[in-house]
């Protein structure tokens, strides 16, 4: 059984007093969301504000990153229970802005995802080919490599709290998102891939969300694919009419899960 989860990763984006309008208007318009998961995650400066704002509702908050070490001489970086602290239920790892920006190694996130877990939190491990790889047809040999890395080491429950996101690189910002049919075969091989890592109950039980120039108007024929269980949305989480949109569109139809 799987509730549809939509999050929303606001990146480098506003300061404390919009994350608060944002997080305001999110809350208001989703008071009592069915048939699917609501998340923000703010810069780390307003999640104490955004926490504030959407404590009591039924949205979630969490963060874009964090350290695998609890503390230390590690500037300009964050802990794992800095963010728990501050009640982040999720937290992304292995954004591709961190993998190809900053240079973030399979094992480095692996490591991000074990400290995660350690503190409470769901890790939403994303992976994804470049426009290059897609054309050398190597998408499911790097996404694969990305999730058996990723998950590396982990036990059966930990496995049982984690997010996956498809997220191809070539789709992220650019508006050109993938068709629902190209989406849908990589969630089916990552599918068949958490059977073989894990189990097959788990991967009946993992949710595994499209993330690339989510919209309004295709997030509804991306998640009625069976395999594809919510969606992480970057540019358009920033506007609350356009992101509630997405969150009622991404529900699963009945108000069910699916299975
Ligand atoms: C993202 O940052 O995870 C993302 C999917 O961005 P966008 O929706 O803007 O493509």
């Amino acid at each position: 059984m799987r509730t549809p989860l939509v999050v929303g990763n606001w990146k480098m984006h506003g300061g404390i007093a919009e994350a608060r309008v944002l997080a305001t208007a999110i809350r208001e318009g989703l008071k009592r969301p069915r048939g699917v998961e609501v998340a923000v995650c703010p810069p780390y400066t307003s999640l104490a504000a955004v926490a504030e704002v959407l404590s009591g509702s039924p949205i979630a908050w969490g963060g874009q990153n964090c350290h695998w070490e609890d503390k230390g001489a590690f500037t300009g970086e964050i802990a794992p229970g800095m963010l728990a602290e501050l009640g982040c239920r999720y937290v992304l790892l292995g954004h591709s802005e961190r993998r190809h920006t900053f240079r973030e190694t399979d094992e480095e996130i692996n490591r991000k995802v074990v400290a995660a877990l350690r503190h409470g939190m769901r890790p939403v491990l994303c992976v994804g080919e470049t426009d290059e790889e897609r054309r050398q047809g190597l998408t499911f040999t790097v996404v694969e490599g990305q999730l058996r890395a990723g998950w590396s080491g982990l036990s059966p429950e930990d496995l049982a709290r984690c997010v996956l996101a498809y997220e191809p690189v070539w789709a992220i910002g650019t508006g050109a998102n993938a068709t629902p049919a190209q989406a849908a075969e990589v969630h089916g091989y990552l599918r068949g891939l958490v059977s073989e890592v894990a189990s097959k109950e788990l991967a009946q039980s993992t949710r595994i969300l499209y993330g690339g120039s989510v919209k309004p108007d295709n997030a509804q024929a991306l998640t009625q694919e069976p395999d594809i269980d919510g969606v992480l949305v970057g540019g358009a989480s920033l506007q609350a009419p356009g992101f509630i949109t997405i969150a009622k569109k991404s529900a699963a139809r009945s108000g069910a899960s699916k299975e």
